[in-house]
């Protein structure tokens, strides 16, 4: 396995201004990126740079983690009881609309030309993968009810929620929240990781957002539904870096989105 300098520099050829080595052309003339050493530039034209990948990954994952205490500190002060689907549903959606807010200003400067391919086929084939999803989740869904599992912790914490404000959770569990995982898991984590190597990047990437999902490892539940969150994760991953940030996102909202409508359901 080869490994490489993830802050690595080239030299543009003809306009002799220095850029990021895994951009796929010059940022100054647009002359096209000839590196033949092994390391391909990226299938999405446009990325961020190692430190905003970086950036996107620490605020979006470690951020996360210490944003829900202190949310809930600040609102325990204000008087409100840290009980019930209501306190976790404002603590929730606190939490993710700062951080979107966050992670827009990170990438805010690139925004034109990441989702410059919007508008194209490449983000609707993010259908097929959410198709995929679907398909995976429906057939390991059935398996692992025969062998005894039920609802995992994850699961049942989301259907509280949901029951509890069905609009704004529609909002933010499957839509703001996919947006900030793409761009902390995918734009930030992964494509840092695949300047160094790629397969890496794929098994780390795939991994991590596995466990993430795993809220309690001594419930079995939540390790029969672990294949799930890594599917899901490996074909997010897949869409972007096959069809860019575009299809990723559609596949994840999708994904998200249908998980709030069938728990309403
Ligand atoms: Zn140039």
């Amino acid at each position: 396995m080869k490994f490489s300098n993830p802050f690595a520099k080239k030299c543009c050829e003809i306009c002799k201004t220095e850029y990021d080595a895994y951009a796929s052309s010059c940022p100054e003339c647009g002359k096209k990126n000839s590196r033949k050493d092994g390391v391909l530039p990226f299938a999405e034209d446009k990325i961020l740079g190692p430190y905003r990948e970086l950036l996107c990954f620490i605020v979006g994952w470690a951020l996360f983690q210490y944003l829900g205490f202190v949310v809930s500190l600040i609102f325990q002060a204000f008087g409100m009881k840290p009980i019930g689907a209501s306190f976790i549903s404002a603590v929730n959606y606190t939490v993710y609309g700062v951080l979107f807010v966050f992670l827009l200003s990170i990438i805010a400067p690139k925004i034109p030309s990441l989702f410059s391919r919007f508008l194209t086929k490449d983000t609707l084939r993010g259908l097929f993968v959410f198709a995929a999803i679907v398909a995976f989740d429906t057939i390991w869904g059935s398996l692992i009810i025969r062998i005894g599992a039920t609802t995992n912790k994850n699961q049942s914490a989301v259907n509280d929620i949901v029951s509890y404000s069905p609009l704004l959770s529609l909002l933010f569990v499957g839509i703001v929240g996919p947006i900030c995982e793409e761009i902390t898991y995918r734009l930030g984590l992964f494509t840092f990781l695949k300047r160094i190597n790629k397969v890496l990047a794929f098994i780390a990437v795939t991994i991590f957002f596995g466990a993430i999902h795993l809220h309690d490892i001594t419930s079995l539940n939540e390790w029969l539904s672990l294949p799930s969150y890594i599917f899901a994760g490996f074909a997010f991953t897949y869409a972007y870096d096959k069809w860019g940030i575009g299809a990723s996102i559609i596949a994840h909202v999708l994904t998200n989105s249908l998980a709030v409508l069938v728990s309403l359901l």
